[in-house]
């Protein structure tokens, strides 16, 4: 059993390397923000909730995000792995996943840090604005979710060094290069 935490910027391509991790490995992904995007589509209270930060850049309260992500996980049963993406993305949320995960008697096999270039990222957002229909990819709102992620999100990088699980994936350039880095780490972990 792995459990794979896929790190990165908005727009590093984590989506796009988890799909290709489910395909290969079979193992089940958890995206919080696609759990939280379907939560709008239903129009549930939880999206209510939810859409007023996603539409803003803002990240969903902790105790909210941490409750979901308990409640999908255990929603898996028996699974040979599991991918988290977009999920921690607080101190918080690590702590969070940690205990969680050491209640059900296992841990974090590895951190994935997908690193992409400032530039580039904004550039691969607005693109993916121009065919995703995402409310959340315009400018305005790309530019907010990245400080979001420099203030809020990459201090994680040191706790999972801290943690001993950090293994830096170059996010540039060709997408199998890219996928079979993230394919070596996972089988190392
Ligand atoms: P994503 O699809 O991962 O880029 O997430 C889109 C939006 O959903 C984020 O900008 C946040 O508003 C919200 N979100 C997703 N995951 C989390 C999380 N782990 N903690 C807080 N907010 C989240």
């Amino acid at each position: 059993m792995k459990n794979i935490v896929i790190f990165g910027a908005p727009g590093s391509g984590k989506g796009t390397q988890s799909d290709k991790i489910v395909a290969k490995y079979g193992f089940k992904h958890i995206s919080t923000g696609d759990v939280l995007r379907g939560e709008i589509k239903n129009g549930t209270e939880l999206g209510n909730t939810a859409k007023s930060y996603i539409d803003n850049g803002q990240l969903i309260p902790d105790s909210l995000m941490i409750d979901i992500l308990a409640s999908v996980y255990d929603s898996f049963g028996t699974v040979e792995g599991v991918i988290f993406d977009g999920f921690p993305r607080t101190i918080p949320q690590a702590e969070a996943l940690k205990a969680m995960l050491a209640e059900r008697g296992t841990e974090v096999s590895v951190m994935l840090d997908l690193e992409v270039p400032e530039e580039e990222l904004m550039d691969r957002l607005i693109k993916r604005g121009q065919i995703s229909g995402r409310a959340d990819d315009n400018e305005e709102t790309i530019k907010k979710r990245l400080t979001v992620y420099h203030n809020q999100t990459s201090p994680l990088i040191d706790w999972y060094k801290n943690d001993g699980k950090y293994t830096h994936i170059k996010g540039t350039g060709d997408l199998e290069t890219i996928f079979a880095d993230i394919c070596a780490a996972i089988d190392r972990a």
